[in-house]
């Protein structure tokens, strides 16, 4: 029997994630098919009951799902858990289990980033979202000493403080007010930089302005692109990365967690880029590649979701 893997977010029309995890499963031998659910929140509970069907593998969960299916599965992983967010779901039998691998995604990442330097102990990051809350989780488990949330709403921030209370008891976790003297001051004490705001996804906005950013430090941005916050970065001579990695190896950790195989990962690196320059959006919203540029060969090209 084929089996199904299903990826459930609103919306969910073309994504990125479709072409790496197909063309995993194909390279793989692995009979399964990767599908597209657009389900609003109200239907969120009838597709997860649904998912305890045998022809289930499991499913991807993304945006604006990933807090709220945390108590529709049976069980949650360490990561799951302490962010309080599932992105991939995987079966026991008819049972659900939550994981999260945008952490692990995220800390592989920021290794690339870190390179063959120490790793800091002092971050920034812009956000308070899911995605803020894999960094936050991250960083606090990467041993980090001092990590600084700004959010547009502070009760957000304040409110992921409060959830990494215990985790985060031996180091320092601050919110702060989103303004921009305070976001300069604490710029000019830290060594590392995160976007994981949704600023830049759509248009050529930036979280903070350029003059801001002090030179040296690493710059992340979750964003799938070149924003305008890694150029602005890059020119005040930090050194800086997207967020590809992160989608990569979250991917990766998904595909091995439904197969029990290693994954393809130059394969769907590869794809990823494909699917990107054919304009595929992914369900995360990284933006698409120009548009105009041809798709390679053979490419994806954003077929629409199946259902
Ligand atoms: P959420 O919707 O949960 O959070 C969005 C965040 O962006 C909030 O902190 C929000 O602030 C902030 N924000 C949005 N618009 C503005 C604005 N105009 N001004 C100031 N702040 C703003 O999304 P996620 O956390 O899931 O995703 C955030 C980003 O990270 C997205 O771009 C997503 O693509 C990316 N991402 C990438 C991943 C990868 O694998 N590379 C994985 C996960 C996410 P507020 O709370 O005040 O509204």
């Amino acid at each position: 029997m084929t089996k199904r893997v299903v990826l459930i977010g609103h919306p969910v029309a073309h994504s990125l994630s479709g072409a790496m995890q197909q063309a995993a499963f194909d390279d793989q031998g692995i009979d399964a098919t990767y599908e597209f659910w657009d389900r609003p929140p109200i239907e969120l509970g009838d597709a997860i009951v649904e998912l305890r069907g045998d022809d289930y593998l499991g499913a991807n969960v993304t945006i604006p799902h990933k807090e709220r299916v945390v108590p529709l599965v049976d069980r949650l992983t360490e990561e799951a858990h302490a962010t309080g967010a599932v992105n991939t779901i995987t079966k026991e039998g008819r049972r659900l289990v939550g994981h999260n691998t945008d952490v692990p995604g995220f800390r592989i990442a920021l290794d690339r980033l870190v390179g063959k330097q120490k790793m800091p102990r002092l971050a920034v990051v812009l956000g308070a979202g899911g995605g803020a809350r894999a960094v936050v989780y991250g960083l606090i488990t990467e041993g980090f000493q001092r990590v600084v949330v700004f959010n547009r709403h502070l009760h957000r921030a304040e409110g992921l403080v409060k959830h990494f209370g215990r985790s985060a008891s031996h180091m320092e976790l601050r919110a702060m007010p989103w303004h921009e003297s305070i976001i300069e001051a604490e710029l000019a004490k830290t060594k590392v930089l995160i976007n994981a705001t949704s600023i830049g996804l759509v248009d050529d906005q930036a979280p903070v302005p350029g003059e801001l950013i002090p030179p040296d430090l690493l710059v992340l941005d979750l964003i799938y692109s070149r924003t305008r916050f890694l150029r602005d970065a890059e020119a005040a001579g930090c050194t800086v990365s997207d967020g590809e990695q992160m989608l990569l190896h979250q991917g990766a950790a998904a595909f091995t967690l439904w197969t029990g195989k290693p994954a393809p990962l130059e394969l769907m690196q590869q794809k990823l880029k494909e699917a990107r320059a054919g304009g595929v959006r992914s369900a995360e919203g990284e933006p698409a590649g120009d548009a105009a540029t041809p798709a390679t060969e053979g490419a994806p090209t954003g077929a629409a979701a199946p259902d």
